[in-house]
């Protein structure tokens, strides 16, 4: 099972603005209206990270094969 957790990468001083899941790398970003304020900011991250789905897998299978 993969353990997976929320990394910010990007501060607008004491805002997170852009955040990764330390699994599967994908980019979480804060709206405009959201980085005005550090909890708001902070929950909608959380939010994008609690709702995606980790598919490393899934990259792979999008891999052209040949005829
Ligand atoms: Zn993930």
């Amino acid at each position: 099972m993969l353990k997976r957790s929320i990394r910010v990468t990007k501060w607008l001083g004491m805002v997170p603005v852009v955040a990764v899941c330390t699994a599967c790398g994908r980019e979480f970003k804060a709206s405009l209206t959201a980085i005005r304020n550090v909890a708001d900011a902070q929950e909608t991250l959380r939010l994008q990270f609690a709702e995606h789905k980790c598919e490393p897998e899934a990259k792979l299978e999008q891999t052209i094969e040949p005829e």
